[in-house]
């Protein structure tokens, strides 16, 4: 998903720094600070527009969670909503998951969601995946053993190497579904954006939820 440049996403991000933190580096083992309350902390990884995140803020005001996206005009777009509905327990980060271990101290997330990453097709492309093994370890050193990292994609290739990767990591599963929308084990699904306009068209979905 590439969106066109905001001009005024900039100007925003600038007038919220309650709500948002731009590639934070020192902010490890403190972000509880940043929230009304002390609760188990969620991270989404590529948040995109945020309804996602947003609705499960919503549902589930006895946690706290953070959305970090990559993209200036994304997290822009999440924040336009939250600057509105000022939800104290959503916190945004513009920056880059393969940095994860900067923002984030060990053990410091108590759930981590994946929701329609970028595919990246070509063999070459396989270390920017964010089930690639290097952000599969960098997942392990900020999660709490035990911790649930899901994962949902429309892509059955990505779908199957993900598969492949996270158990040549070692992890457990705990749900593999090819095909979450008439699953029945599946039923506190939250839609994403990206996932209601590719099922409109009756795409399948496919969701891992896995620990390590
Ligand atoms: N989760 C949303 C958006 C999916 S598109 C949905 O389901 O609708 C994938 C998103 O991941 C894009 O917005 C892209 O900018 C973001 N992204 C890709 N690589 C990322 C990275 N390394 N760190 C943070 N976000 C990333």
């Amino acid at each position: 998903m590439r969106l066109r440049n905001k001009t005024w996403a900039k100007p925003l991000i600038a007038a919220h720094p309650e709500l948002i933190l731009v590639r934070p580096e020192n902010m490890a083992s403190q972000w509880q600070t940043r929230f009304d309350k002390e609760q188990p902390l969620y991270l989404e990884v590529g948040s995109g527009k945020g309804q996602f995140i947003v609705a499960m803020a919503q549902a589930h005001p006895e946690h706290n969670f953070i959305a970090l996206e990559l993209q200036e005009a994304a997290i822009a777009m999440i924040l336009k909503k939250q600057v509105a509905l000022k939800l104290p327990n959503l916190q945004l980060v513009l920056g880059d998951g393969a940095d994860l271990t900067d923002y984030f101290d060990d053990s410091e997330i108590s759930g981590l969601f994946l929701n329609f990453s970028d595919p990246w097709p070509k063999t070459r492309h396989e270390k920017r995946r964010l089930t690639y093994r290097n952000f599969l370890s960098q997942y392990q050193a900020i999660m709490k053993p035990n911790a649930l990292l899901q994962f949902k994609t429309d892509n059955q290739g990505f779908f199957e190497y993900s598969l492949v990767s996270l158990n040549n990591f070692g992890m457990t599963f705990e749900l593999v579904s090819l095909d979450v929308h008439h699953d029945k084990r599946v039923t506190d699904n939250v839609p994403t954006e990206y996932e209601e306009k590719f099922s409109a068209d009756g795409g399948r979905i496919y969701e891992l939820v896995a620990h390590f």
